[in-house]
């Protein structure tokens, strides 16, 4: 399965410095092996989408950060998958900025999972332990509980179009990354819980990812983990030199 390098710019850049990354991502990121998801804030992304279609043979994909889980109505400042059809293929869901910031929760969440997949977006659920749950040695139970209510609307035969980024919340934007040795466990035990739910034919289209302070250096010995199905990468997509690095790696 092709491997998925994700770039979440958060809510940084403005047009001219989206359009400027945009455009050294694509000049120094030769033919990536990985599908490059690049996810701009919602103001931006018609413009990149220009852009990029606009530079022939490039592998770029786009996704949103957010996405709301009704299709239209009275949901002021929101925005929902069909408006973002045919400017962008991925959207991320649950991010944990979003759980701790904006009070999101996972039967939000799982709405918006059934949002995307019926509106043919793909959704890149982010789940995760904070630093406590960590240290009380209560990690995988809370990421196997948020999967549990995360993808409680959906069918078995849908799961084959989503994707799983394991985030623990104390490694994003901390420069603190989990060991490698603890990703891989946690990611087996993702992989196991979707063969239980789904059946191992379906958990192996699932790609699991891992996000929490990548860089330029460390990414390799994540992607070489069993089961890894490529990277959440925030504060390092900023900067062109380490994301098409890290793309190259993919
Ligand atoms: C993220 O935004 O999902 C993320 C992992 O951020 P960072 O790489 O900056 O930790």
């Amino acid at each position: 399965m092709k491997r998925i390098i994700i770039g979440n710019w958060k809510m940084n850049l403005t047009a001219k410095q989206s359009e400027i990354l945009t455009n050294r991502l694509v000049e120094n990121t030769e033919r990536p092996s990985a599908d490059i998801v690049l996810c701009p804030n919602f103001v931006q992304l018609a413009n990149i989408n220009m852009l990029l279609k606009a530079k022939p043979g490039n592998k770029f994909k786009l996704g949103v950060q957010n996405i709301n889980n009704h299709d239209l109505g009275a949901f002021t400042g929101e925005v929902s998958a069909p408006m973002i059809k045919g400017l962008a293929s991925y959207a991320i869901v649950g991010h944990s900025e979003r759980r701790v910031n904006f009070g999101e929760t996972d039967e939000m969440i799982s709405k918006k999972v059934s949002a995307c997949l019926r509106n043919k977006i793909i959704p890149i659920l982010c789940v995760g332990e904070n630093l406590h749950e960590r240290q009380e040695g209560l990690a995988k139970r809370t990421v196997l509980d948020q999967l549990e209510e995360d993808l409680s609307e959906i069918t078995s035969a849908e799961s084959a179009k989503i994707v799983i980024a394991y985030e623990p919340v104390w490694a994003i934007g901390t420069g603190k990354t989990a060991s490698p040795y603890d990703v891989e466990d946690m990611l087996e035990g993702i992989y196991r819980y979707l063969v239980n739910k789904y059946t191992e034919p379906r958990a192996d289209k699932i790609s699991l990812l891992y996000g929490g302070s990548i860089n330029a250096e460390n990414a390799k010995s994540f992607l070489d983990l069993n089961k890894s199905g490529g990277l959440l990468v925030g504060g390092a997509s900023l900067n062109y030199k380490a994301f098409s690095s890290i793309c190259q790696l993919g």
